[in-house]
């Protein structure tokens, strides 16, 4: 067991070293980098432009900021906002963390955009599969449609207090679709404080670059393969100041009687999303927006998935259909490379 986590370490700091899209002769304009294993993945921070020390300075501030959004954010802490709003789901309001309450209302934001195909009290569903480290339980039908039943973003409310309840006993919220993207884009807001001018954030699948690098040139940022091994990569994109998400099918899942089941779910079937896509990668300004819109396309499928993006200014995507096809939204065909 120790020995598979430690492969899978390797493997993801290998993924992480290639999301941050450095190829190894970049490293003469990179100042410091460090990476750590935080919210269950590889989080890596490079800074570029400045002093060594200023530069640590900024990626320890990073690494502190991260740790306290995980705390406040997380499905998996007793005690925290998220857990007592479960707890009390059905009976009264919570108050909770700012930076809570705004993902939530983010998170309500984007299932109505999406018609609940993304939903944050998604929750019950989340936990039924309890989908973890190649393990996971299969449900019955009967357990599915009772988990599928507590998932309405409508029974969200908010006083005018700015506390939150779930509506119905029963309810949670799981964050862990949009949570990653709002905190690099905290992050990013913390550097830009401390003089950051050129960065590259990358939290598993999430990476945010800002700036270029400073001898100008733009970040290459590598989009994973989802049916090669964890770091070979289907794709490559250029980017300034730009957060590139990827959701996908090959990164947590459990196998049970040969079939495979992952962590992106179709709110309404209370199961793993089955619409022909293996790998979603968004492209936008704000990596809360392009976190919550990967899952949201993941579940949507090839068409109306590529719709909605075609509807948003300053969205892109790349899409690669379980089959292996591949699309490209109209704004970004002059900048993706294929393998
Ligand atoms: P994304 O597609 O961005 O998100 C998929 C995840 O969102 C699923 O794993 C599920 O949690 C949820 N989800 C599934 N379907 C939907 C849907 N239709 N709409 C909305 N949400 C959906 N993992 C652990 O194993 N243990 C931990 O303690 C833990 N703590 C975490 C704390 C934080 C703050 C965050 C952000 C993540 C944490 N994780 C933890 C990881 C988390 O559970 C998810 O697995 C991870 O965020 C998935 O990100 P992704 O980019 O791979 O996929
Ligand atoms: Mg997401």
């Amino acid at each position: 067991m120790f020995k598979k986590a430690v492969i899978t370490l390797i493997s993801l700091l290998l993924a992480s070293a290639l999301l941050g899209g450095c190829s190894a002769g970049d490293t003469s304009s990179e100042t410091y980098s460090d990476t750590a294993f935080m919210l269950d993945t590889v989080v890596s921070v490079k800074i570029y432009g400045v002093p060594e020390a200023d530069a640590r300075a900024a990626v320890d501030a990073a690494f502190s900021e991260i740790a306290r959004l995980e705390g406040v954010l997380s499905s998996n802490i007793v005690g925290n906002g998220i857990d007592l709003l479960a707890q009390n789901a059905g009976t009264g309001y919570t108050e909770l963390d700012y930076d809570a309450v705004y993902v939530l209302r983010k998170a309500v934001e984007y299932a109505e955009l999406t018609g609940g195909a993304f939903d944050p009290t998604v929750g019950p569903v989340v936990a039924l599969w309890n989908i973890r480290n190649g393990s996971g339980y299969v449900p019955t039908d009967e357990e599915r449609a009772a988990a599928a039943a507590l998932v309405d973003y409508n029974k969200i409310l908010f006083d005018e207090n700015g506390r939150v309840m779930l509506a119905d006993t029963g309810m949670s919220v799981n964050l862990g679709a949009i949570a990653k993207g709002y905190i690099a884009d905290r992050v990013k807001a913390l550097l830009t404080s401390m003089g950051i001018e050129h960065a590259v954030i990358s939290l598993g699948g999430n990476v945010l670059a800002f700036g270029g690098k400073p001898d100008g040139s733009d970040f290459v940022i590598g989009i994973q393969d989802p049916f090669g091994s964890t770091g070979e990569i289907a794709a490559t994109v250029s980017v300034r100041d730009m957060s590139v998400v990827s959701s996908g099918d090959y990164e947590r899942y459990f196998e049970a009687d040969g079939i495979r089941y992952h962590h992106i779910m179709d709110p309404f079937a209370g199961a793993p999303a089955n619409s022909g896509i293996s790998g979603v990668t968004i492209l936008s300004d704000k990596s809360v927006d392009g976190d919550a819109l990967s899952t949201a396309v993941f579940v949507l499928g090839r068409n109306e998935g590529l719709e909605l993006i075609e509807s948003l200014d300053g969205v892109e995507c790349v899409l690669i259909g379980s089959g292996g096809e591949r699309t490209v939204s109209s704004g970004l065909k002059d900048s993706v490379v294929f393998r």
